[in-house]
Parts: structure tokens; C-alpha cells; sequence
């Protein structure tokens, strides 16, 4: 692999819930989120529950038809990301997140793995056709409390995987890949108190990978880092990622 003289280090990105707070979506899925919070919530994303009352799937659909990260967009914190990518350091965003808000700033899709999938589309349970989310909830706007899949007649639900579903294996593989890859692991707005978002910092570190952590509250991996960084995101990570870029990792 060093036989690459003008091979530029590899930078990590993992970005939790916290990277998006400043874009209004709120944090549903954390140790501390909505969700977890609120058993009854927690049920409109659990895969059984989903798969098995109608009644939960129509609630969904009225959750996701009316959730803030419908209309959500990027703020200067994913701009930072695409422009250290722009800048040339070879960049791979692992995230927590389901909104699609890195893709929307401009990183390419190749290089942004959702290890949570996205709600920015819809599968089926039955035949796994994917689809656009908006054209599923314009059939629940028109009328459809639960659309069906339009090629197989199966239950719908988002791209996100769901509490009870395994996450995509080739997604993980891939980011810990990267994990194990990287010369600097970035985790930024993320508790690291939940698998694989944890275990995948824990990994690069064992692979001698600098740590560096943007988040306000302490988190398990602290000990491990080379650097931790409290203050806000939206004015920490670009200060962070323009040097980076500036200067080289
Ligand atoms: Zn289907």
C-alpha cells in the first residue's frame, strides 16, 4: 500500500445525530433520543411492530410525512466535509444519520455510507423494489394511509434500518474497511455509545489511526483520543476540516 508515494492519507468521517442538529433535525434515534424515550414512538420504528399493526404503519407514514428532515438542509458543518473532499485529501463519511444531508452538500454518494440507511427513500418488505420517499408520501397525501408496493402489493417502509433489523452487511463492511484504512478518525456530534458507530472508532484506533472527537459531552472513547473538540460543530468542524484541507492530514 506505501508503494504509492503520492497516495494522500485517508480521512474518516463519522457523523452522528449531532452534525444535523443545527439543520432542526433532532436527535430520534441516540441513547438520550426521542425515541428511547418514548416507548410508544419507539414502536412506529421497530421492525415487528411495523410488520405487524397496520395501525403503527399508518402512524409512521404520518411521522415521516410530517418529520423536519423532510425539508431539512445542509448546514456549514456538511460543507465542511464536501469541501475537505473538494480540496483533494481522499474523504469516506461513515453516518449515523438518515437524512442525506452529506449527499446533499455535495459529497458523492460512493463516498457517504449510511451504515442506518435513508429516509430519503422507501423499499419493499416483500420484493425489495426501492423507490423515491416523496412519491410514497405524495400516495399517503392522496389518500393512501399505507401505500402498498406498487410492483409486489407488500409492506412499504423507509430505507432506514429499523430497531430489530441488522444493518446492511456490505454497508458495514465497507466502513470497517475505512475504519481500519484511515490515518485520521473524525467522529463528530456522536455519543459513540451505540454499535457499530463505537466499535468502529475503537478499530481505527487499533489500526493506528489518530482520533479526533467533535462532540459537547464526554464520550467512552475520549481516553482513546488525540485530540477532543467541545465546541459547537457548526463553527469547530469547518475550522477543523479547512486546516486539514489546507494543510494536509
Ligand atoms: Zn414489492
Amino acid at each position: 500500500m506505501s508503494s504509492e508515494p503520492t497516495r494522500r492519507p485517508l480521512v474518516a468521517i463519522l457523523s452522528g445525530a449531532g452534525i444535523s442538529t443545527d439543520s432542526g433535525i433532532p436527535d430520534y434515534r441516540g441513547p438520550q433520543g426521542l425515541w428511547r424515550r418514548d416507548p410508544e414512538a419507539e414502536k412506529l420504528v421497530t421492525y415487528d411492530a411495523y410488520m405487524s399493526d397496520p395501525e403503527i404503519r399508518r402512524r409512521s407514514w404520518l411521522l415521516r410525512r410530517d418529520s423536519p428532515a423532510r425539508h431539512a438542509r445542509p448546514n456549514g458543518a456538511h460543507e465542511a466535509v464536501t469541501r475537505l473532499e473538494r480540496s483533494g485529501v481522499p474523504v469516506r463519511v461513515l453516518t449515523q444519520n438518515v437524512d442525506g444531508l452529506h449527499q446533499m452538500a455535495g459529497m458523492p454518494p460512493r463516498k457517504v455510507l449510511e451504515l442506518h440507511g435513508t429516509a430519503r427513500a422507501v423499499q419493499c418488505t416483500g420484493c425489495g423494489a426501492r423507490s423515491d420517499m416523496t412519491e410514497a408520501l405524495a400516495r399517503v397525501e392522496a389518500g393512501e394511509p399505507d401505500p402498498p408496493c406498487l410492483e409486489c402489493g407488500g409492506i412499504l417502509k423507509s430505507a432506514t434500518v429499523m430497531f430489530g433489523q441488522a444493518l446492511d452487511p456490505v454497508v458495514l463492511g465497507e466502513a470497517i474497511a475505512v475504519a481500519k484504512a484511515c490515518e485520521i478518525f473524525i467522529a463528530v456530534g456522536t455519543s459513540l455509545q451505540v454499535n457499530p458507530a463505537a466499535a468502529l472508532a475503537g478499530l481505527a484506533v487499533e489500526h493506528g489511526a489518530r482520533l479526533i472527537i467533535v462532540n459537547a459531552e464526554p464520550t467512552p472513547y475520549d481516553p482513546l483520543a488525540a485530540e477532543l473538540i467541545r465546541e459547537p460543530i457548526g463553527s469547530a468542524l469547518p475550522a477543523l476540516l479547512d486546516t486539514l484541507g489546507a494543510t494536509g492530514p
